[in-house]
C-alpha cells in the first residue's frame, strides 16, 4: 500500500499492541489511521510470544483492562472473520509453600472485591482441573475459568484484517525515522518511504519504544531482556481442554500447544542482549540458553512429571519487552501533548484487547475512561530513563515477576541511586531504606542493638514494635522525617495564578504566604493529584506532591498552561531538602534555633514564609500530614546536613526521635487523610472523597467546574469510608469489605496500624446505599472479622492538636 501525504493518526509499530489500537480506534469511528510497521506485521515480539492470557491483577482496573482483552478475543474471529486461536480453557495457578498461599488467597479476596470470578481450589481440586499435575507438597491453587490462550500471530493478524476492513492503512517495511515537532505537537513522521503529517502519533514500538520516543525528544523507560520457553513433542496425554497452568514457586508457566506442552519461566540470570537494538533486527531468536532454562524444567518435572517424559521439539529465546516495574508504559508525557505511548508490554498478548481499547478511548476522549495510574508512563522519570539503571531495573523485574510479592519487600538492586543529604547520617542512625522513584527512603529506624534488616512477611514483621515507637514519639513528643523525596514544582510568571486556579479545585487566589491542600482535578472531576500548595508571590506558587507524582502532575499542569510563555513550570526537587518537625514539642524545639515566631498569632497553621533556622535561611510551611502541630522545613540541599544536627541537638532535651515513612502512614490513617493514588485517583471525585469542602465548583476557568457542579448535586455511587477494627489481623490493602453478610465488591485501598488507637485502620470505596450502615466486617485471605465505620479521624477528631 502506498504511503498518504497525511493520516489523522499514525500507529508506530504493527504488533499485537498497535494492531489493535488501530482495530479500536477504528471502532470508535476514527478510520483515519496509518499503522507503519519497519518489517512484518508481527516481527518484533508478538510472534514468538507463548499467548498465554490471564487477567488477574492486583488492582480492579488492571483487572478490568485485562477481562477487556478475553472479551474482545472471544468474539473478534466473529466479528474479523479471522481465526484468532482463543480458547478459553481457564487458569490453575499452586502454591508450594505456606506464604504463597497467603498470597493467593490475598489474591482471591481482591479479585472478588473487583467482581472476578476467582475460586481457592485444594490440591486435589487443582489436580482434578488439571490431571497432569503432582500434588505433592501443594498448599492449594486458584482456578479462574475466564483465562485462556490465544496464537499472537493469529490475533494481530485479526486484529490487521478488521482494522483495514474499517478503513485503516497499514504499510509495512516502513520504518519511522523522525518525528517533526512544533512546541508541544507532533505534526508529521518522516518515514523510509515518505514523510506523513499528521494530528496524533502513537508509539506501539513495544521495546524500541525508548528509542521511538527519542526520535520526538522524550524519555520513556522500555527496556528489554532475554525470555525463552520450550515446546515438548506431541503426547496423547495432553488432553485438549487443559488448563493453563502457573507454579509461580518453581518459576513456571505452562501452556497446552496442539498436543504437546509449552514451558517457560523467569528465572535469574537473564540478560540484556543489546545496548542498541540491531537496525535491522528481524525475526530472529536468540541461541537456547540451556544453563539458564535447567532450574525452571527441574521445577517442571516434579510439578508436571509428564514434562520430564518428553522431548524438546522447540526451543524459543527471544526478546520481550520489560520496564522497571514489569508493567507497560501508556500516555502522554510533559513534553509532547499529541505523542501517545503503548509500549514496553511484557504480557502484551494478555493485554493487547483491554489496551487498545484504552488507548483508543484516551485517544478520541481525552481520556482512557479509567484510572490508569500503574501502566501510566509517568510513573517513571528522568531517574529510571538513565540506561545503566534501566537495564539493572528491568533485569530485577524479570527475576522479580514470579517471586512473594510481600507488601513490605523491597527492591534488591539497584539500589542508593538517589540519595538526601542526610542519607549516610540516617545509615548510621539505624535507618531502614525503601526505594522510590530511585530515591532512598528510611522506612523505619532500627535502635542500638537492633539489627537494621526487615524480614519480608505478610503479617508484623520485626520492624512493627519500632515502627509503633516512632509513631509515639510524634504523638507524645517531637520527631523529626526526612522528605527530601517529596516533589517540589514553581509555577511562575504572570499567567501562573490563572494556571492554578483553572487546574486545582480549591481557590488559590490567596494571599502570599497561604498554603493550601487542594486536589488537581480533570475535566471528569477525577483528582489527578493531591497536593499543597503554598502562594509565595503575587506570581510564584510551589506545589508539593508525592515523591512518585512530580512527574505526572508537572505534565498535568503543563497540558493546561497557555503556550504564550506567561507560565513556567519547573520541577525543583533537586534543589531543597526536606525536614518535618512535628509532634506537641515541636515548638520547643524550632524555637531554639530560629528568630522567626512560631506561635499560633504570628505564624498560623496553613501559612508559610522565609525562616531563620540553624544557620539556614528556609521555607518554613506550617503544614504535617500527621494530625499534630509542626512545620515543613524546605532547606536548600547544602545546608541539610547542618540544619539536621542543630534540630536532634536542639531537641534532645524533648527526646527528638527519627521518625521513617513508615510511622507517618500509620500517623497519618489515624487522621484519614486520604493519600494518592492509594485512598484516591482520577476516577474519584472530592465529594466521593470526603474533600468537597475544599472544592470550589464556581470558580471561573476552573477546567473541572462543569463536572464539578453536576457531581455536587448527585449521589455519588460509592463514597470513601473509614473503618476500623480491633482484630488480630494484618491488612495491606486489597482485602474485601462486606456488610450484614452480603459482598459489597468494595476493596480496601489504604490499611496500616493505628498504635495510638490500637486498631488496624483501612478505607474503601462503599456503594452510597450502604454508606451509613453498620455490620460491617472485613475479609482478609478468607477469614472475616468486625469492622466498624467512622465518620470522624479516630485521632483528634476535633483538629486540635495543630495548633502549638
Ligand atoms: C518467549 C516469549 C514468550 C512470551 N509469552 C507471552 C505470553 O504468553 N503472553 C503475553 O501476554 N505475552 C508474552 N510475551 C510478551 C509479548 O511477546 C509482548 O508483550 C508483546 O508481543 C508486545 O507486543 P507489542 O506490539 O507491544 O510489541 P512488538 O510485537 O515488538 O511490536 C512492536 C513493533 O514495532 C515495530 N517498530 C519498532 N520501531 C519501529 C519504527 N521506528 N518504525 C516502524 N515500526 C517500528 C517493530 O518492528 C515491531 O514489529 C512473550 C515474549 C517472549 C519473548
Amino acid at each position: 500500500m502506498a504511503l498518504p501525504d497525511r493520516s489523522r493518526v499514525v500507529v508506530i509499530g504493527g504488533g499485537v499492541v498497535g494492531c489493535s489500537i488501530a482495530y479500536h480506534l477504528a471502532g470508535r469511528g476514527w478510520s483515519d489511521v496509518l499503522l507503519v510497521e519497519r518489517k512484518n506485521l508481527t516481527h518484533g515480539s508478538t510472534w514468538h510470544a507463548a499467548g498465554l492470557v490471564g487477567q488477574l491483577r492486583g488492582s480492579s482496573n488492571l483487572t478490568r483492562l485485562m477481562r477487556k482483552s478475553v472479551e474482545t478475543y472471544r468474539t473478534l474471529e466473529e466479528s474479523t472473520g479471522c481465526a484468532t486461536g482463543w480458547r478459553g480453557v481457564g487458569s490453575v495457578r499452586v502454591a508450594a509453600c505456606a506464604d504463597r498461599w497467603e498470597e493467593l488467597k490475598r489474591l482471591a479476596t481482591a479479585g472478588k472485591s473487583f467482581g472476578f470470578d476467582v475460586h481457592l481450589a485444594s490440591p486435589s481440586e487443582a489436580k482434578e482441573l488439571f490431571p497432569l499435575l503432582e500434588t505433592d507438597g501443594l498448599y492449594g491453587a486458584t482456578w479462574v475459568p475466564g483465562d485462556g490462550y490465544v496464537d499472537p500471530s493469529q490475533l494481530t493478524q485479526a486484529f490487521a484484517t478488521g482494522a483495514r476492513a474499517a478503513g485503516v492503512r497499514i504499510v509495512q517495511n516502513c520504518r519511522v525515522e523522525a518525528v517533526e515537532r512544533r512546541g508541544r505537537r507532533v505534526t508529521a513522521v518522516v518515514t523510509e518511504q515518505g514523510r506523513v503529517e499528521c494530528d496524533v502519533v502513537v508509539n506501539a514500538t513495544g521495546m524500541w519504544g525508548t528509542e521511538t520516543a527519542r526520535l520526538a525528544g522524550v524519555d520513556v523507560a522500555a527496556g528489554m531482556v532475554e525470555h525463552q520457553y520450550v515446546v515438548t513433542e506431541k503426547t496423547p496425554e495432553v488432553p485438549p481442554d487443559l488448563p493453563t497452568f502457573r507454579d509461580p514457586d518453581a518459576r513456571i508457566y505452562l501452556k497446552p500447544e496442539t498436543g504437546a506442552l509449552l514451558v517457560g519461566g523467569w528465572e535469574d540470570g537473564t540478560r540484556v542482549p543489546w545496548r542498541t537494538i540491531p537496525r535491522d533486527l528481524g525475526p530472529e531468536l536468540f541461541t537456547p540458553d540451556m544453563d539458564r532454562f535447567a532450574p525452571l524444567a527441574e521445577g517442571a518435572t516434579t510439578r508436571v512429571p509428564a514434562f520430564g517424559d518428553l522431548g524438546i521439539q522447540t526451543w524459543v529465546n527471544g526478546p520481550i519487552p520489560f520496564s522497571p516495574d514489569a508493567e507497560p508504559l501508556m500516555g502522554v508525557t510533559e513534553g509532547l501533548d499529541n505523542l501517545f505511548h503503548c509500549c514496553g508490554f511484557s504480557a502484551g498478548v494478555a493485554a493487547a484487547g483491554g489496551a487498545g481499547d484504552a488507548m483508543a478511548n484516551w485517544i478520541v476522549d481525552g481520556d482512557p475512561g479509567m484510572d490508569l495510574w500503574p501502566f501510566d508512563v509517568r510513573r517513571f522519570g528522568a531517574s529510571h530513563n538513565v540506561p545503566a539503571y534501566l537495564e539493572q531495573r528491568v533485569v530485577g523485574a524479570y527475576e522479580n515477576y514470579y517471586r512473594l510479592h510481600y507488601p513490605n519487600s523491597e527492591l534488591a538492586a539497584p539500589r542508593g541511586q538517589r540519595r538526601s543529604p542526610l542519607h549516610d547520617v540516617l545509615l548510621s542512625r539505624g535507618a531502614v531504606f525503601g526505594t522510590k522513584y530511585g530515591w532512598e527512603r528510611a522506612n523505619w529506624f532500627a535502635p542500638p542493638g537492633v539489627d537494621p534488616v526487615e524480614e519480608p512477611t505478610f503479617g508484623r514483621s520485626n520492624a512493627w514494635p519500632h515502627i509503633g515507637e516512632e509513631h509515639r514519639a510524634v504523638r507524645e513528643g517531637v520527631g523529626v522525617v526526612d522528605r527530601t523525596s517529596l516533589a517540589k514544582v514553581e509555577i511562575s510568571g504572570p499567567g501562573a495564578l490563572a494556571l492554578m486556579q483553572r487546574t486545582a479545585g480549591a481557590d488559590l487566589d490567596v494571599a502570599p504566604g497561604r498554603v493550601v491542600h487542594t486536589q488537581l482535578l480533570n475535566v471528569r472531576g477525577g483528582i489527578e493529584a493531591d497536593v499543597t500548595v503554598t502562594r509565595l508571590a503575587e506570581e510564584l506558587f510551589l506545589l508539593v506532591t508525592g515523591s512518585a507524582s512530580g512527574r505526572h502532575d508537572l505534565t498535568f499542569l503543563l497540558q493546561n498552561a497557555p503556550d504564550d510563555g506567561s507560565v513556567t513550570v519547573r520541577d525543583v526537587t533537586s534543589a531543597w531538602g526536606v525536614l518535618e518537625v512535628c509532634g506537641p514539642r515541636a515548638g520547643d524545639v524550632v524555637r531554639q534555633l530560629s528568630r522567626c515566631d512560631f506561635g499560633d498569632h504570628a505564624f498560623g497553621f496553613m501559612t508559610a514564609r522565609e525562616a531563620d533556622l540553624g544557620f539556614a535561611p528556609v521555607r518554613a510551611l506550617r503544614v504535617t500530614c500527621v494530625g499534630e502541630a509542626g512545620w515543613q522545613f524546605h532547606i536548600p540541599t547544602e545546608y541539610m546536613r547542618g540544619v539536621y544536627d542543630q534540630l536532634l541537638a536542639a531537641g534532645a532535651e524533648s527526646g527528638i526521635r527519627d521518625v521513617g515513612w513508615r510511622a507517618v502512614d500509620s500517623l497519618r490513617l489515624e487522621k484519614q487523610i486520604p493519600l494518592w493514588p492509594a485512598d484516591i485517583g482520577s476516577d474519584h471525585s472530592p465529594y466521593q472523597a470526603g474533600l468537597g469542602s475544599g472544592v470550589r465548583p464556581d470558580k471561573p476557568g476552573l477546567l473541572a467546574g462543569p463536572a464539578l457542579r453536576k457531581l455536587r448535586d448527585e449521589r455519588p455511587a460509592k463514597r470513601l469510608c473509614w473503618f476500623s477494627t480491633d482484630a488480630d489481623v494484618v491488612m495491606h490493602g486489597g482485602e474485601l469489605v462486606t456488610r450484614a453478610g452480603t459482598d459489597l465488591a468494595a476493596g480496601v485501598r489504604s490499611a496500616g496500624y493505628g498504635w495510638t488507637v490500637g486498631r488496624t485502620i483501612f478505607s474503601a470505596y462503599v456503594p452510597e446505599e450502604s454508606a451509613h450502615g453498620s455490620a460491617f466486617q472485613v475479609e482478609v485471605a478468607g477469614r472475616r472479622f468486625d469492622a466498624t465505620r467512622h465518620d470522624a479521624p479516630l485521632h483528634d477528631p476535633d483538629g486540635k492538636n495543630f495548633r502549638t
